[in-house]
């Protein structure tokens, strides 16, 4: 049985890496998908490759203009919502000295204001019973070298999702974040590491993961799948790590 059967999702960040397998999955799954992303060339790849009638809007989630974009978009097309994930974001590793104020706005404006606007945004048109799922990361739980500044934009993040499960307590709406490790997506070439060293690094990563391994974005699709399904139909407000226990090492 299709476990998204007839459901309307919207994904961002949905045309590359966590998101594009996740719109993937969910799409297999039986949902109307929604992708958002930066560029026009990849979004429209993306919805190629995805299929199954998916929809692709370009745009920036620092921009609050797009997120009303999309939510007329999905109120033109099909009047509601059904499930909301908030998932695209930036890094860029640096030394707390290093950051520049306009680094530090840049990841806030995504990966923070560009989360928070996006569901202010589109929360209407949620359907009583619906799912978001906000993309956080192991990094806003435990300490990892360059990861401050990402670390304090995913931190907050979980912590608006912990206050909308509550605040949407009236329209049983299932808010819940989800905090991949390390995952094998563009994100880790954006990471300042070099091509050079980017096999040691990935190396160093797997070691430092109890699974011996770093994650595929199909198995965060999975995780997501839970969160967004009446398999998770009970869960709500919670962090799920998805990260080969890296959270313990
Ligand atoms: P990715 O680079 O493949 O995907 C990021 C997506 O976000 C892309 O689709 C990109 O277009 C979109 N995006 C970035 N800035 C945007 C903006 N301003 N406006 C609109 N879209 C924008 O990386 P990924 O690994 O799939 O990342 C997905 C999420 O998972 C991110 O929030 C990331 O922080 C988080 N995450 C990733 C890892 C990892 O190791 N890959 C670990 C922890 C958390």
């Amino acid at each position: 049985m299709q476990q998204l059967k007839n459901k309307v999702a919207v994904i961002t960040g949905g045309n590359s890496g966590i998101g594009k397998a996740t719109a993937q999955l969910f799409a297999e799954e039986g949902a109307q998908v929604i992708i958002t992303g930066r560029r026009d060339d990849v979004v429209d790849q993306a919805v190629a490759d995805i299929g199954h009638g998916a929809i692709g809007l370009v745009g920036d989630v620092a921009d609050l203009a797009h997120h009303q974009k999309l939510a007329d978009l999905v109120k033109n097309r099909f009047g509601r919502l059904d499930v909301y994930m908030a998932n695209a974001g930036i890094i860029n590793l640096t030394t707390s000295d290093k950051v520049t104020p306009d680094e530090y706005d840049r990841h806030f404006a995504t990966n923070t204001r560009g989360v928070f606007f996006g569901v202010q945004a589109v929360a209407p048109l949620i359907r009583d019973g619906g799912s978001i799922i906000v993309t956080s990361s192991l990094a806003a739980t435990k300490i990892l070298p360059d990861h401050t500044v990402y670390a304090g934009s995913k931190a907050a993040v979980a912590a608006f999702a912990r206050n909308w499960a509550v605040e949407l307590k009236p329209r049983k709406i299932r808010v819940n974040i989800l905090s991949p490790g390390p995952v094998e997506t563009a994100i880790l070439g954006k990471l300042g590491v070099s091509e050079a060293d980017s096999p040691a690094f990935e190396r160093h990563m797997a070691s430092l993961i109890p699974v011996g391994r770093m994650g595929l974005p199909e198995e965060l699709a999975r995780a997501a799948l839970f969160l967004a399904s009446e398999a998770g139909s009970f869960v709500n407000g919670i962090e799920l790590h998805v990260d080969g226990g890296m959270t313990l090492a």
